[in-house]
């Protein structure tokens, strides 16, 4: 090492020196050809010079004569000087007119004469001497001049120092100092965020005490040979608190939380991605217990070899790298590792098995009892009127997201001060309710009352089917808060007692994901392009029965090509090879089924048509509406509140009364 710089030095000087020369030369070869031919005078003519110069100073001229003396410097018998005007400064390389003087005793004595000639009075040395003050002629012209020279040498020697040290560094050093600048770690006992500052998201906090018991007290999961997740996937719209609650889960474990963003891996260099990942676990697994959190994930998770016009290798080595590291430490080594992303359906599906993000957390949109919550955490601290009611409040803001209410209270604090009032009336805060939802209509998630009825009778729609066929998957809530592309949405039991699925279970599905666009066309008369994902999610079952369980006339065929994974997944749903008739043959099967679930929706839901008004009332009221709340409904029975309990950790609770189906 000490070799090395030493190697490095001597080549910075050898540079700097051959640069001195060089400058030198130029210096050299430039200044003489900068003269303008000096004039050589006579003593004579120089002691005119004087006497001329002298009566401008003075105003004796008769007008004519030009000032033409500026300054001179005298060195031993030699006189240099500059013509009035024709530079700044004068040296003893660069002058107008020289002279050679008999002595400079004679010529001060000379100079004084021409004085006291045109003062007509005697006249003190400091008078004359003055102006020809002659200076330390060796030194100063030519040291004044090399000062730039020299400075501009040691600039360059310190940039080649400072180069040269960067390369013999390597780049294995530079990148690791890069990778980490970028990876920002929370000291635990800086980090002030707790599950007391993120509101209404009881469920989710729930799912994740488990996390902070475990990094708290990791002894008490390993004594018992539990295996805690070592990922935990945040998945929700932007602003809904993700980033928020893994704080809060680092800052109630008390543990250090260190956070890169998915977009941040991408930047710049190749390979820095994949060595930014080893860096980050690396810091990590130093400083466990701790908490790794990767917002953005989707980012590089994406799925790999879905991508058309080339592959990104730069994220798929990030990605491979991420895999690596969350498969290479053992489940209990006290790293977890946190990710938040809003499109999960883009992800790797590698990422999402058991061993890496084996957790998933859903982090929704807030209904009113959480928006209420949310906003007094973010009145904290603020001085509301007597007038405010945030429960008021919490109704009027509909679809808006945690972040965003956090922004209403903000912007209403804002106009307070603004408009030099002391206390946060509710004017303004509806004031700031409509300059945050402007913002929101841009992000198109607020949904005027007409379309929240259609949302309502859409999703009623589903509910309804999927109850009264047995085969379907229970109902385990349904909500009008939209999430992702959706304005709202069914959420199903999924039943894990099997993992065959029936062909009249495929048809319920058909007629249930029918029956939100069916209840459109009974209520309205019409539908709306809102059934998009429906109509492909029963078609695409439909098409699947037909063409590869076996479960239609066509009886049981194989007519599925392999799925062509380089255009993305399922790119091309018809497969090559099929005959002209057997394509049309199977279109029309899938048709069958589909025209048979929609007749059975549309049957079910006529029959039904005043509970499906019922619920949708209770719908455009709450927004939100759990299984009990619902069978309670469909069953004319009233509402159990232990039974809601029991069904939110075990799906199978029975019913109170079990009514006879009225279809099969
Ligand atoms: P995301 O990561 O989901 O996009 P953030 O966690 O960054 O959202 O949330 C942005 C801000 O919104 C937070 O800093 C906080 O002020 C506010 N916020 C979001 N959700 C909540 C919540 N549940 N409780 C309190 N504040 C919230
Ligand atoms: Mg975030
Ligand atoms: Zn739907």
């Amino acid at each position: 090492m000490e070799e090395k710089r030493r190697g490095i030095l001597k080549s910075v000087v050898i540079y700097a020196i051959i640069l001195a020369g060089i400058f030198l030369v130029i210096h050299m070869l430039g200044s003489p050809a900068k003269k303008s031919d000096p004039i050589r005078l006579t003593y004579n003519e120089l002691l005119d010079w004087v006497e001329s110069d002298l009566k401008v100073d003075r105003g004796l001229s008769g007008g004519n004569e030009t000032h033409t003396i500026q300054s001179v410097i005298i060195v031993e018998n030699e006189l240099v000087g500059a013509r009035n005007g024709s530079k700044t400064a004068l040296s003893t390389s660069d002058y107008d007119f020289r002279c050679t003087l008999p002595s400079q005793e004679r010529f001060y004595d000379d100079v004084k004469s021409v004085y006291e000639k045109v003062l007509g009075e005697t006249v003190s040395p400091t008078e004359y001497t003055f102006t020809f003050a002659a200076q330390n002629p060796e030194t100063v012209g030519w040291w004044v001049e090399l000062i730039p020279i020299i400075v501009m040498v040691v600039m360059f020697a310190l940039m080649m120092l400072f180069i040269m040290r960067a390369q013999s560094a390597g780049p294995n050093k530079g990148a690791a100092s890069f990778i980490h600048g970028r990876t920002k770690l929370t000291d635990p006992s800086k980090n002030v965020v707790r599950y007391g500052d993120v509101a209404g998201a009881d469920e989710e906090k729930e799912e994740l005490k488990e996390v902070v018991d475990f990094l708290k007290a990791p002894e008490k999961y390993t004594k018992v040979g539990a295996r805690i997740p070592k990922g935990v996937l945040l998945i929700g719209p932007p602003g809904t608190g993700k980033t928020l609650l893994a704080k809060a889960v680092a800052g109630e474990a008390g543990v250090p939380f260190f956070t890169i963003s998915g977009s941040e891996f991408m930047e710049m260099y190749v390979g820095v991605g994949a060595s930014r990942v080893r860096d980050l676990f690396d810091q990590a697994k130093r400083n466990a217990p701790s908490i790794i959190f990767i917002d953005e994930i989707d980012a590089i998770g994406r799925q790999r070899g879905t991508g058309l016009g080339g592959s990104h290798d730069e994220r798929e080595q990030t990605l491979n790298q991420l895999l690596v590291e969350m498969d290479g430490f053992t489940p209990n080594a006290g790293v977890i590792v946190m990710a938040a992303t809003n499109r999960s359906d883009i992800l790797d599906p590698a990422l999402l098995r058991p061993g890496r993000f084996d957790r998933q957390v859903l982090v929704n949109y807030p209904d009113v009892k959480g928006r209420e919550e949310i906003l007094k955490v973010h009145s904290r601290g603020k001085p509301l009127a007597k007038n405010v009611d945030l429960h008021l409040i919490a109704v009027i803001t509909p679809y808006f997201t945690g972040a965003d209410l956090a922004n209403v209270m903000n912007e209403a604090a804002l106009l307070t001060a603004r408009t030099n009032q002391t206390e946060i009336t509710m004017d303004t805060i509806e004031e700031s309710i409509n300059r945050v939802s402007m913002g929101l209509q841009k992000k198109s998630h607020v949904i005027p009352p007409n379309d929240k009825k259609l949302v309502a009778y859409h999703e009623a729609g589903h509910a309804i089917v999927a109850y009264v066929i047995p085969e379907c998957e229970r109902v385990q809530e349904i909500t009008t808060i939209p999430r992702g592309m959706a304005g709202g949405y069914t959420k199903y039991m999924p039943d894990e007692s099997t993992r065959y699925i029936t062909s009249a279970r495929l048809r319920a599905r058909i007629a249930s994901a029918m029956g939100g666009l069916c209840a459109e066309k009974l209520v309205f008369g019409d539908v709306t392009t809102g059934s998009t994902g429906d109509i492909k999610q029963a078609t695409n079952t439909a098409r699947a029965m037909v063409t590869e369980y076996g479960m239609s006339d066509l009886g049981p065929i194989f007519l599925s090509g392999d799925h062509e994974i380089f255009l993305g997944k399922n790119f091309q749903q018809t497969s090559a090879g099929l005959s002209e008739e057997m394509n049309r043959q199977v279109d029309q099967q899938v048709h069958k089924l589909l025209d048979e679930g929609e007749q059975r929706a549309t049957s079910i839901l006529t029959e039904n048509r005043a509970k499906l008004d019922a619920i949708v009332g209770v719908l455009m009221e709450k927004e939100h509406i759990n299984r009990e709340e619902f069978e309670a409904f469909m069953e004319d029975r009233p509402y159990n509140p232990e039974r809601a309990e029991a069904l939110r950790f075990h799906p199978d609770a029975p019913k109170p009364q079990a009514p006879a189906p009225e279809e099969a």
